[in-house]
């Protein structure tokens, strides 16, 4: 196999994990799903290029760790900020919602250039549980 179609397969098998998933995804999660299959840097190195692409976003959760995840607006190539994130305390997943957000307006000076919002608390699967 060559380079090229080497690189083509280890994208593959990254987003397909990503797509497995109802909730975003943080480094470990993914490394745990390719079973050793492939190294730290190689997954960081296509997580970040999924993100400048714009197929995949990132979401820092407020338990200090990194998340990935494919939702619908990535999924047109196009992402935006403006949903809501939910990390469920109970399960420890985070998902993106559809429920949008509009950014508050700030003090004269200051520019946006990105926001995000996330609500913690518990899925309703933690709660019938
Ligand atoms: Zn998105
Ligand atoms: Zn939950
Ligand atoms: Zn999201």
């Amino acid at each position: 196999m060559n380079k090229q179609k080497r690189n083509t397969k280890t994208k593959e098998m990254v987003m397909n994990v990503l797509n497995d998933s109802t909730s975003a995804l943080c480094h470990e999660d993914i490394e745990k799903s390719l079973s050793g299959k492939m190294d730290r840097v190689t997954i960081y190195r296509i997580l970040q290029g999924f993100c400048n692409d714009g197929k995949v976003h990132k979401i820092l959760g407020d338990n200090g760790k990194t998340y990935y995840a494919l939702c619908n607006c990535c999924s047109a190539g196009n992402h935006q900020d403006n949903h809501i994130h939910f990390r469920c305390i109970g399960c420890e997943t985070i998902s993106c919602l559809n429920e949008t957000v509009v950014p508050p307006v700030l003090p004269k000076g200051y520019r946006v250039s990105g926001f995000s919002f996330l609500i913690s608390g518990y899925c309703p699967n933690c709660i019938t549980h």
